[in-house]
């Protein structure tokens, strides 16, 4: 814990800001997955003016700025986690407020998902606490009902559920998974500070499984764990570098949760955050930039400066998976006022090519799904 402060206070206070190389980062130029780390942190170290500016104009290249993805996560199992992760109440090395609870059953699921997708949200994410799903082979086979049905909805569907084998992968694909979520939190060698019970390379070793099973990547980190700026632009980088994009990258600020060894952490300002989502989207141009976590935490004014640094999906409905979540109602009329569209379903084109022939003949892109699932 004081490593992870130490850290934190080592940062050096004035940066010199400089747009210099920013201005050669050409927009509109091919996705690029041949980043050098020096390159990111060029572009991270711009005036934040500048970096907001040319990350809106890359954001407006290949996305419809005005879309917004909709999507509700929740919790199938709760608690318990063997796992050390320092900033989740799911673990059961910590004493948090989280009590355990088994796998849920089918039913109440899909009646979230239904509720989820009457309020406008098109992707559907369910996670479990737990390091991986090895040895819970009924546990799994009523998740894969869950996607089936999920899916069935015409709802995007994404889990979480830790480390996977690439025979798991496959059986999620078969069932209809579009994404998985497999964070990769932070930079490689700030990991250890935040993780000991897995290591980075057991992460990518299951983005890896997700990618050669034709599922959806989504991948991103978290602010707030007492990095540095180099240690967020080494996310970025680890991502960048990758020769498929993840289709999808969550930035999280830390929730400090009671009990745990982050519990005081403070909360990350609001530049870095922005500073961040901008660098992203440059580097990331194709991918959806999810702000999820501590959203919450944000003013009104502060997520508009997000959407306007390219952020383009959210988490909304009644709560993520241990933290509160802003409300679909609130979410409607904020985006109501700033002229702001939840996405459709498959959507993204990089999405709907991975689900081929199951989206051209489920037919859920037929003009009908999509009047089904708006609210
Ligand atoms: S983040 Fe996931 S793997 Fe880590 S302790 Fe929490 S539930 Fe377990």
């Amino acid at each position: 814990m004081s490593q992870v402060l130490f850290h934190a206070v080592a940062r050096p206070s004035i940066i010199l800001r400089s747009s210099r190389f920013l201005a050669t980062v050409a927009p509109g130029s091919a996705t690029r997955h041949d980043w050098t780390r020096n390159e990111i942190q060029k572009i991270y170290d711009s005036s934040l003016m500048d970096l907001v500016y040319q990350a809106s104009t890359v954001h407006r290249q290949h996305h419809d700025p005005s879309k917004i993805q909709l999507c509700t996560l929740m919790n199938i199992k709760t608690g318990g986690c063997s796992e050390d992760c320092s900033y989740c109440s799911q673990s059961s090395r910590y004493s948090t407020p989280t009590t355990a609870s088994p796998l849920l059953e089918v039913g109440p699921v899909l009646e979230a998902a239904r509720k989820a997708r009457a309020n406008g949200s098109t992707r559907f994410c369910m996670g479990a606490a737990w390091r991986d799903v090895g040895g819970r082979k009924r546990g799994f086979e009523r998740i894969l009902e869950m996607v089936r049905e999920v899916r069935a909805m015409g709802m995007e569907v994404c889990t979480t559920l830790g480390m996977l084998t690439p025979d798991q992968a496959r059986q999620l694909k078969e069932a209809g998974l579009t994404a998985y979520n497999h964070n990769l939190d932070t930079s490689r060698e700030f990991y250890p500070q935040v993780i000991s019970t897995r290591s980075y390379d057991d992460r990518l070793g299951t983005i890896q499984a997700v990618r050669d099973a034709g599922i959806s990547v989504c991948s991103g980190g978290i602010l707030g764990l007492g990095e540095s700026d180099r240690d967020r632009v080494g996310l970025i980088y680890e991502v960048a570098r990758m020769p498929e994009h993840p289709e999808s990258f969550p930035v999280n600020a830390l929730v400090p949760i009671p009990g745990t060894p982050l519990e005081g952490n403070e909360r990350v300002p609001h530049d870095t955050l922005v500073r961040t989502i901008a660098t992203a989207r440059i580097v990331l141009p194709e991918t959806i930039i999810r702000l999820a976590a501590g959203r919450n935490t944000l003013s009104e004014a502060e997520q508009m400066m997000c959407f306007m640094a390219g952020a383009n999906a959210v988490f909304t409905g009644e709560q993520m998976l241990t933290t509160p979540c802003s409300p679909w109602d609130v979410d409607k009329t904020m985006m109501d006022k700033w002229g702001l569209k939840g996405m459709e379903s498959f959507e993204q084109k990089s999405v709907a090519r991975k689900e081929g022939t199951t989206l051209r003949d489920g037919g859920v892109s037929g003009d009908t799904h999509r009047e089904a699932i708006r609210p």
